[in-house]
């Protein structure tokens, strides 16, 4: 009973939302990141849709370069819609998960033709854009506009659910809901919802990382729940990692003099309308037999020895095993590039590692 009443009383009371997201405002403005698209001079609806599409799934280190190159190419949302996109995608090198620029392209299509050029500054006109999602509507809308809009992606709940001291997974449907709920209170009780929720987002990434928390440096730490209790690291709960579907790629390196064979990707699927040497897909491995087959009636024949490399590649959802051969054909149809210039072309990263190789 006793320890009840101390966690009940040491738990976060509503009227704490104020104080405590005041602390964490004054404690970003002292520690803020001195990143590309928070500097004054860029800094508006269009950079901060690009940094947010760039930032998902990928660490800001990486986005840094990236985003400046990528300005400096398409400084505003005209130039991007207008832009071809092998041009948007190719700028994008480095960045992976090209979906993200594809939206990113189309996004700004829309505002455009239906926003007069400007970024929206409302939630829900910002969510109805391709490719931007409730996380990424509520930081725009906040953080550029000021709206009092919530954000929720896996720092902001393991944070909120360390506060709390709740062992739950993000994954769970009513944890998320109730993450939501409670990144919205916070947001409402802050007096700059934009510098609240970008610290919100700088403590996930900086402070209360998933590994190892520098409590210490946290200006939360008093209240904290999980940090009283000892449980920091437990929360949040791990989820099973989900089974990958194996698929294999049989990838054909064609030559004549110092150019190779490239095609283009279908437009929807994985690596979609992205460049690739001939590539034939199956669910399971086809010898050499078999894939001479397959691809007989294209002019293209194997040089019937061994793979010259075999690997795995992981994505989110698939675990995706290359056999690399050597391939001859006398067609001469088709895209061919040398090395140098096929680099250029929107690749995959196993893709890159093959051309690479030729
Ligand atoms: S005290 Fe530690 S666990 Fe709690 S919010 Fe801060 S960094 Fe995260």
């Amino acid at each position: 009973v006793s320890t009840q009443r101390r966690k009940r009383s040491l738990a976060v009371p509503d009227e704490n939302h104020r104080h405590l997201a005041s602390k964490l405002t004054r404690w970003f403005r002292r520690n803020a990141r001195d990143l590309p698209w928070r500097r004054a001079d860029v800094r508006g609806g269009y950079a901060a849709l690009v940094s947010e599409a760039m930032l998902q799934q990928t660490q800001v280190s990486r986005v840094v370069e990236s985003f400046r190159a990528f300005m400096a190419r398409f400084p505003d949302v005209d130039a991007l819609a207008v832009a071809d996109e092998q041009d948007v995608l190719a700028a994008w090198t480095g960045l992976g998960y090209y979906r993200r620029a594809r939206h990113l392209h189309r996004a700004a299509k829309a505002i455009v033709a239906d926003h007069e050029s400007t970024v929206p500054s409302d939630p829900g006109s910002l969510g109805a854009l391709p490719g931007v999602g409730r996380y990424t509507a509520g930081a725009i809308a906040s953080i550029v506009f000021g709206r009092r809009a919530a954000i929720v992606d896996g720092n902001v709940a393991r944070v909120l659910l360390r506060l709390h001291g709740r062992p739950l997974s993000i994954d769970d449907r009513d944890t998320n809901r109730w993450v939501w709920a409670e990144s919205q209170r916070f947001v409402d009780a802050a007096s700059d919802p934009g510098a609240f929720n970008e610290g919100l987002m700088e403590l996930g990434a900086t402070v209360c990382t998933p590994r190892t928390a520098r409590c210490d440096a946290c200006p939360w730490n008093e209240s904290c729940v999980a940090r009283r209790d000892g449980i920091v690291d437990s929360i949040p709960k791990s989820r099973r990692a989900g089974k990958r579907m194996v698929i294999h790629h049989h990838s054909l390196l064609l030559r004549r003099g110092d150019l190779i064979r490239l095609e283009q990707r279908d437009d929807e699927g994985l690596w979609a309308s992205m460049w690739q040497v001939p590539t034939i897909e199956s669910s399971r491995r086809l010898g050499v037999a078999d894939l001479q087959a397959a691809i007989a009636a294209t002019g293209i024949a194997l040089v019937p020895d061994a793979p010259v490399d075999r690997f795995v590649h992981l994505t989110t959802h698939r675990e995706v095993r290359f056999h690399v051969h050597q391939a001859t054909t006398r067609r001469r149809r088709g895209i061919w590039l040398t090395v140098d210039a096929a680099l250029e072309r929107p690749l995959s990263a196993p893709m890159r590692r093959i051309i690479q190789m030729a």
